[in-house]
């Protein structure tokens, strides 16, 4: 079973709590005006990864924790489901899902309870650029935090929003909340770096 994959990121502090490992699923068709991942919309094969091999490679960094975005990642459950079978959650900061599927869209995801019950938050909600707010793992003000029931993850460590800029094989990627990307983005295009943005 695969998925098709943005990128990957081994190691972030602005998504979630603690030193995390970072997945983005390719392809999403949730159009959210404001976007910070527009080039994730597309649902041609980016990199087709064995879900199996990508969770050895993570257990492997032995992160705490692990964090899921995209693109939407309920867009591909069953390869979702199987990928969080074989990791079994052994983190101790949990994971963390980034959908913009609202809990009542979630719910009739076959998948999705199963998926609910490996994992500890999904931040969901479409983006809406004319509600943001600042003080969150939220990125506006009309998405919520669905907690599994045996969270690892505690609501006090979802109030900040943190920016980082990772050099990786020569290039600057951005990561972290959108309303700081896309200045220090330009900025930094302007001085001459080539950013990948994740
Ligand atoms: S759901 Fe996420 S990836 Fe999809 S359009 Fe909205 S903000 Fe972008």
């Amino acid at each position: 079973m695969t998925f098709n994959l943005l990128g990957q990121t081994p190691s972030t502090f602005s998504n979630g709590p603690g030193n995390r490992y970072m997945i983005h699923l390719q392809g999403c068709n949730l159009g959210c005006k404001g976007c910070f991942n527009p080039e994730s919309w597309s649902f041609k094969l980016k990199n087709q990864v064995d879900v199996f091999k990508l969770a050895e490679n993570i257990l492997e960094h032995q992160p705490d924790g692990l964090t899921i975005s995209g693109g939407e990642p309920f867009l591909q459950a069953p390869a979702l489901l199987k990928f969080l079978q074989t990791l079994n959650n052994p983190f101790p900061k949990g994971i963390l899902i980034y959908s913009g599927f609202y809990e009542n869209e979630l719910q009739k995801i076959p998948e999705y309870s199963q998926i609910l019950s490996l994992i500890d938050v999904v931040i969901s909600g479409r983006f809406d650029q004319n509600q943001r707010v600042y003080n969150s793992m939220l990125s506006s003000k009309n998405q919520n935090f669905i907690f599994s029931e045996n969270s690892k993850i505690k609501n006090e460590e979802l109030n900040g929003q943190n920016f980082e800029i990772i050099i990786e094989n020569e290039k600057i990627k951005l990561t972290g909340f959108p309303i700081l990307n896309k200045n220090i983005r330009k900025d930094l295009e302007e001085l001459g770096f080539s950013i990948e943005k994740k």
